[in-house]
């Protein structure tokens, strides 16, 4: 073996959908931008988008540290991956997957092969708990990664106390409006309506709802836990978190911190794109075309699926608002049509919208012409618009998105939420209040969180000197 086989070197483990490798890439770029060697283990299906959408491989070539290795997620090609159908993607990996992973990381294992120092850490999806068992078998210290929001981690973390009690499962009767006692430090505001999505099940053997509860129950076991969230957003939730797992790492904005450590270290850093869709650059140049601040821009992210009915509330809803739009239709997000968007839309959009199939978010959140984002409140599009300072609508479709619209709009005041309602009037009026007539008072909180945000990544911010703890750590945690 040569002179590095004593350094370093983590294994970065996404559960393959866009939001988790997205983020994942991210944190393998900061740790590389420090020195540690990476591989991050992709599934096939998502390398090949990647490689083909993404120059993802030459721009990890400046890293001589870090390499891909692939892995099958066990579904067939064919497999939609998204909507209510992500569940299958966890099933297979963990009866598929894991015994294939084991195997890999086993001494001659192809990510244990010799070649290159011994896998020293690991850093796993916090979904997919299995990997601390392979790896706690092989001596190698772990870390969860958990793409969601720390309080959307502490809502799931609280579920066996919410069934106890017997708020869940959600009775056909119940009062959605019902203030929540169990989730501690969130009393004043969450609602039976703010739960995750899955706790909407009426039965408790629902499988989604099994496995983020189980899963969440189980993080306790690694050697830490990693979130995408900073101090001075998430201070309640993380205190409370950190009474039961007390390494927490709260690193956030990943994309912000990744930005700021490339420019301290590259005069004029490259723009980079994990995105799994060709990116429309197209926008761009129509943005460009646009006043300041009067565009809304709307995405529901990489799983949301519509049904042609929201489609079209959601499309009355803006053309009415009068406001311009630049919407992003994923191919095969409606519901039971081919083509996705109704001609008479296409049509009726000319006048004031722009609609593409995957936008560079993160750019067009940036970008001078964009006054407020229509969006599904994933965490990472949360993140990204509170960076960029833009106030949402939001309109959460599944999983943690329910508890990130609650935030949004009631604790933080960065916009509205439009939770469980998708009709035409009211998405005009909203748009309308948004872009102008409460606007100025929206934009106060929305400077104040976006100042914090980006000072968190900055030498003297937590999330800064947290990734840093976590470099440590990975750097002198021993196998
Ligand atoms: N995204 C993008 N272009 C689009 C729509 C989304 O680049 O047209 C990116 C977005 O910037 C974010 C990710 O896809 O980083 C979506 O993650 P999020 O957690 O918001 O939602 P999810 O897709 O996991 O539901």
């Amino acid at each position: 073996m040569d002179s590095q086989s004593n350094s370093p070197h983590v294994l970065i483990f996404p559960f393959p959908v866009q939001g988790h490798v997205s983020c994942m890439l991210k944190l393998a770029e900061l740790l590389c931008l420090s020195g540690l060697s990476v591989t991050f283990l992709n599934s096939d299906i998502i390398h090949r988008r990647l490689l083909r959408y993404t120059d993802v491989v030459s721009r990890f070539s400046r890293y001589p540290g870090f390499r891909f290795e692939t892995i099958s997620d066990g579904l067939p090609p064919d497999h939609p991956r998204s909507g209510n159908r992500v569940v299958d993607i966890f099933d297979s990996i963990k009866m598929v997957t894991k015994p294939m992973f084991r195997e890999i990381l086993l001494p001659g294992g192809c990510l244990n092969s010799g070649k290159r120092p011994p896998i020293s850490s690991v850093i796993a999806d916090g979904i997919m708990c299995f990997t601390i068992d392979v790896a706690k078998e092989m001596g190698i210290p772990i870390y969860l990664f958990r793409t969601v929001s720390a309080s959307c981690f502490w809502a799931f973390y609280c579920i066996p106390k919410l069934i106890e009690s017997g708020d869940l499962p959600i009775k056909e009767d119940d009062e959605m409006d019902r203030l929540l006692n169990e989730v501690t430090g969130m009393e004043k505001y969450l609602r039976l309506r703010d739960l995750p999505s899955f706790c909407r099940a009426s039965d408790l053997s629902d499988r989604a709802f099994q496995v983020v509860t189980t899963e969440t129950q189980e993080t306790y076991r690694a050697n830490g836990l990693i979130l995408n969230t900073f101090e001075d957003l998430e201070e309640s939730a993380l205190a409370q978190i950190r009474k039961h797992i007390p390494n927490l790492y709260s690193i956030g904005p990943l994309h912000a911190n990744l930005k700021s450590r490339l420019e301290a270290k590259l005069t004029s850093p490259p723009r980079s794109s994990n995105s799994l869709w060709e990116e429309d650059r197209t926008c761009m140049t129509w943005l460009d075309e646009q006043a300041q601040k009067s565009v809304i821009y709307v995405s529901f992210g990489s799983m949301t699926m519509l049904s042609r009915d929201e489609l079209i509330e959601l499309w009355y809803g803006l053309v009415n608002s009068r406001k311009n739009f630049l919407w992003v239709v994923r191919p095969n997000s409606v519901a039971g049509d081919g083509q996705n968007i109704p001609a008479q839309l296409l049509e009726g959009t000319l006048e004031r919208g722009y609609m593409v199939r995957w936008a560079p978010q993160e750019e067009v959140l940036a970008h001078p012409a964009v006054g407020g984002f229509l969006t599904h409140s994933g965490w990472n599009s949360t993140l990204e618009s509170i960076v960029a300072a833009v106030p949402m609508v939001c309109w959460p479709y599944y999983a943690d998105q329910q508890v990130n619209s609650r935030l949004v709009g009631e604790v933080w005041k960065l916009g509205f939420d439009m939770k469980d309602i998708c009709d035409r009037i009211v998405i005009e009026k909203i748009i309308k209040e948004l872009m102008d007539t409460k606007r100025d008072e929206l934009m106060r909180p929305v400077e104040r969180m976006m100042k914090m945000a980006r000072r968190s990544v900055t030498k003297d911010g937590t999330s800064y000197s947290n990734l840093n703890r976590l470099i440590e750590d990975i750097k002198t945690s021993k196998k």
